[in-house]
């Protein structure tokens, strides 16, 4: 207890410093970090939390600075500290018998729970929460998430956590949620994830009811850039929602949950996933054999999402048999108080032909895109 409070009081002056902060960066219109927050914002409290660590124990050191993950430090080089790939804290053999890490290689530096000091819950989710975290060597912040073995095999979950740790340590792209390493103990899996300082984009359209068109538009495009980035990297997210969509500080949003993900192409439906209102209509067609689909499900996902946004509600919303009939249909109404613009964007991408949808280069240089994202300084 002694540690704790010592620690809290360490970190309790501790500022936020984020040296990667571009001013010029797209869809942001604060000038500064500081700016941006108030006064008391701008400090990062760090209350800490206890996480039972089983293996390791580690000083309390002064820290100085706290490194926000950003774009260019993705790259740069205050990630250094962190090793990039996987890692276990127990021994390689250990892991070759574990059903859910098995597969996922074991890299040659590894990361061990000791290595962070755990701030605030950020949240918690159906089989694990999420802890502020930073590193102790160079106060890198991340977001820790924690999942318990024991639920995920309950759940029937081993083979979703696999993938998705799998397909998300590959992916790099500002839009999408960074997965910078995995470690696990005898009981849990740890989850180095990119920290998100917004939070979840869905209590912001709670909140909000719906977005205005400038914003939508916005965060419309930065779906496309992580769409593209995906798709050319034959990964399907298949879950695109709200839901699974965070913001960053600079009000960037990053893409989340690969829980559904998969590699394209040639995966043929076996289970009903995804929230029902984002399904597209090749996703829901009943019982055919041939009931294949490819990366063009994000395309009626993103359409949906677009119309979300805008008018506060999904296009299919319903009762779920009346939400399937519909979606299988394409049956839905587009209030007439949105741009022609919106409006023809979100006809171009909730077409039940998946051929025929808008492509994410086309989304990018539509009309409705062009006009409210031109980047300051052109
Ligand atoms: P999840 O289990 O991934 O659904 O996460 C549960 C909740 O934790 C989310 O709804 C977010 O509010 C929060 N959360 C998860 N990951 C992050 C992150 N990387 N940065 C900030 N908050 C997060």
């Amino acid at each position: 207890m002694a540690t704790v409070d010592y620690l809290s009081s360490t970190l309790e002056g501790v500022s936020v410093q984020d040296e990667n902060f571009d001013s010029n960066a797209p869809f942001n219109k604060s000038k500064t970090l500081a700016s941006s927050l108030s006064a008391s914002q701008s400090r990062l409290k760090f209350p800490l939390q206890k996480i039972a660590n089983n293996s390791t124990t580690s000083k309390p050191q002064h820290l100085t600075k706290i490194t926000l993950p950003s774009q260019s430090a993705q790259s740069g080089s205050s990630l250094t500290a962190l090793p990039r790939s996987s890692a276990s804290e127990s021994r390689p053999s250990d892991s070759s018998a574990d059903p859910i890490t098995q597969s996922i290689p074991t890299p040659p530096k590894a990361f061990h729970l000791g290595m962070f000091e755990i701030g605030k819950p950020l949240g918690k989710g159906k089989f694990g929460r999420v802890y502020l975290a930073r590193t102790r060597s160079t106060g890198f912040v991340c977001a820790l998430k924690v999942l318990h073995k024991s639920e995920l095999q309950q759940g029937k979950v081993e083979k979703q956590v696999r993938r998705e740790i799998e397909i998300q340590s590959n992916l790099a792209h500002p839009n999408v949620l960074r997965l910078y390493g995995h470690f696990h103990d005898s009981k849990r899996i740890f989850l180095i994830l990119e920290f998100a300082g917004r939070g979840e984009l869905y209590k912001h359209l709670r909140k909000a009811g719906k977005f205005a068109e400038p914003l939508a538009a916005q965060y419309i495009a930065q779906m496309a850039s992580a769409l593209k980035y995906l798709h050319k990297k034959h990964v399907i997210h298949r879950d695109i929602k709200p839901e699974n969509i965070l913001v960053g500080l600079h009000g960037e949003i990053k893409i989340s949950d690969f829980g559904w993900s998969v590699h394209a192409p040639n995966n043929r439906r076996k289970t009903m996933c995804g929230t029902l209102d984002y399904l597209p209509p090749e996703m829901i067609r009943p019982g055919r054999e041939e009931n294949w689909y490819d990366e063009k499900v994000d395309l009626w996902s993103l359409g949906v999402l677009a119309y979300e946004f805008l008018v506060g509600e999904a296009p299919f919303e319903d009762t779920p048999v009346m939400t399937q009939r519909r979606i299988a249909r394409g049956e839905m109404t587009i209030p007439t108080n949105l741009s022609a613009e919106a409006r023809d964007l979100i006809k171009r991408l909730l077409v039940l032909d998946p051929e025929k949808r808008l492509a994410l280069e086309e989304v990018e240089r539509h009309p409705w895109i062009l006009r409210h994202c031109v980047q300051s300084g052109k």
